[in-house]
C-alpha cells in the first residue's frame, strides 16, 4: 500500500491477488452495516464495478450474495465461488422477479454501456437499458426490497456547461435544466428520475450516485468499451513492449476529466445505499487533469516515454467535467481519496500482467498447433 503525500493511503494491493477466494478473505473496503443476514442481490456482478462490489460484500460476510449478470458466469471480469452467481437478461421483467426474490438490498450496476467510442455509436442500445432499470424499480416495488441503489453518470449533466477545459466543477442542481449526453446520458436523467418517482409514489427506498469516470484492475482495456485511462494504459504498454514509441491520442488532449479509483468507487457507493441521501448524488475525484496529463501519468506508470499523435476524427466527448463534492462531504464527511497517479499504478501493472499473459497464451497455443 502507497501513501499519498498528504497521507492518505493508496490503493490496497491485498485486493488483487490473481485467486478470487483470496480476494473475498480481506479486510472490507466498506465496514457500516452490521446485519450481514441480508440478501444481497448485484445487477450486472459480470462487469468492472459489479465485481469488485460482490467481493467486498463477500468480505463483510453477508449470508446471500446473489451476482446477476447477462453474460455467462465464465466471462466475468471477477466471479466468487461464495456468491450465488446467475445469468439473467435484466431487461427482460420475469428475470428481474426472479433474480429479486428475498433481496433484502439491491444495486442495480447492469447497464448496456462502454467508453466514449462505444456510447457515440451506440445511442439506442444505451437507452435500451431503460428496462433494465425499469423492470427492477416495479420488481423492488412489488417485492418489498428495502433499498434500492442505482448507479447514475456524469453524463446526464447539462452539456453546455461542459464547453471549456477549465470547467467549474458540476454540482448536483447542475442536471437541470437538462441537456445531457445524447442516448447514454438521457438514459441515466430519465432512469434516475424514475428511482425518485417510485420512492415517492410507491415507497421504494431509492438510492442514486452518478459517478465520475472509474477506473481500476478487473476492468475493459480492449475490445471497444474500454475507456480512456484503460486504452491509452493498454497502448503505453503495447508500445512498450513493441519497441513502438508513440501513442494515438483520441481529440486533442486538452478536454479535462476527473477519474475515480475503484476501491473509492465501491466505498462510495456502500456510504450513499446505507445513507439517507434521497437525491442524486456525486460520486467521482475532484482531481482535473487533461488527458495528456492523464498521459504523463500513465507513462510514469508504464515506464516508457511516447511521442503523441492526435486523432480528431474521434469521439473526445465534452471539453471539461468535474465533480463538485460539496455536497458529499456535507453528508457523509467523504470524498473519494485516491490520487490518480497511485490508482494508475495499480491498474497498469494490472494490464500489463494481461497483456502478457495473453501474449504468453497465444504462443503456447500456436506452438501446440505447430506440433
Ligand atoms: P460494465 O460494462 O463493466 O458492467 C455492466 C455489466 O452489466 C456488464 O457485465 C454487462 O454484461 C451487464 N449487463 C448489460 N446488460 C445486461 C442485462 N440486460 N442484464 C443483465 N446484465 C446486463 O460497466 P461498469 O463500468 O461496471 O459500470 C457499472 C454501472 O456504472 C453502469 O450502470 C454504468 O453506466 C455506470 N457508470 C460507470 C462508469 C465508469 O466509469 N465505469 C461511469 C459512470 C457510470
Amino acid at each position: 500500500m502507497s501513501t499519498h503525500a498528504n497521507g492518505t493511503p493508496g490503493p490496497r494491493t491485498d485486493l488483487l491477488s490473481p485467486d478470487p477466494t483470496d480476494r473475498t478473505r480481506a479486510n472490507p473496503i466498506f465496514e457500516g452495516d452490521m446485519d450481514t443476514g441480508k440478501t444481497v442481490v448485484v445487477c450486472g456482478a459480470g462487469g468492472f464495478i459489479g465485481g469488485h462490489l460482490v467481493a467486498d460484500l463477500l468480505r463483510q460476510d453477508y449470508d446471500q450474495v446473489r451476482a446477476v449478470d447477462i453474460k455467462p458466469p465464465s466471462q466475468w471480469f471477477q466471479k466468487f465461488g461464495a456468491a450465488d452467481n446467475r445469468s439473467l437478461d435484466l431487461r427482460e421483467k420475469d428475470n428481474c422477479y426472479r433474480a429479486l426474490e428475498s433481496a433484502d438490498h439491491v444495486y442495480n450496476l447492469a447497464a448496456d454501456m462502454g467508453g466514449m467510442g462505444f456510447i457515440e455509436n451506440n445511442k439506442a442500445l444505451c437507452m435500451l437499458s431503460v428496462r433494465i432499470n425499469t423492470h427492477l424499480l416495479m420488481a423492488a416495488r412489488d417485492m418489498d426490497v428495502g433499498r434500492y441503489f442505482y448507479s447514475s453518470s456524469a453524463c446526464v449533466y447539462n452539456q453546455e456547461l461542459q464547453s471549456t477545459s477549465d470547467v467549474e466543477p458540476l454540482s448536483e442542481e447542475d442536471a437541470y435544466p437538462a441537456l445531457a449526453e445524447d442516448g447514454y446520458g438521457w438514459e441515466k436523467l430519465f432512469s434516475e428520475r424514475m428511482c425518485r418517482h417510485f420512492r415517492e409514489d410507491f415507497g421504494v427506498t431509492t438510492r442514486v450516485a452518478r459517478f465520475h469516470n472509474v477506473y481500476g484492475p478487473f476492468g475493459t482495456y480492449d475490445g471497444g468499451r474500454e475507456k480512456a485511462p484503460a486504452a491509452l494504459t493498454r497502448k503505453a504498454i503495447e508500445a512498450k513492449l513493441t519497441g513502438d514509441d508513440s501513442i494515438v491520442i483520441w481529440g486533442d488532449g486538452t478536454q479535462t476529466r476527473s477519474f475515480m479509483y475503484i476501491d473509492d468507487c465501491v466505498k462510495g457507493i456502500q456510504k450513499i445505499m446505507h445513507s439517507d441521501i434521497t437525491e442524486p448524488i456525486n460520486l467521482g475525484s475532484d482531481e482535473l487533469v487533461t488527458i495528456n496529463g492523464l498521459v504523463d501519468v500513465i507513462e510514469k506508470a508504464v515506464e516508457v516515454n511516447l511521442g503523441r499523435e492526435y486523432d480528431r476524427t474521434k469521439p473526445q466527448g465534452v471539453d471539461g467535467r468535474n465533480s463538485d463534492n460539496t455536497k458529499i462531504l456535507n453528508e457523509l464527511g467523504w470524498e473519494p481519496p485516491t490520487a490518480l497517479r497511485d490508482g494508475m499504478e495499480v491498474t497498469a501493472e494490472w494490464i500489463e500482467e494481461q497483456i502478457r499473459r495473453h501474449a504468453e497464451q497465444e504462443t503456447t497455443s500456436r506452438f501446440a498447433v505447430a506440433h
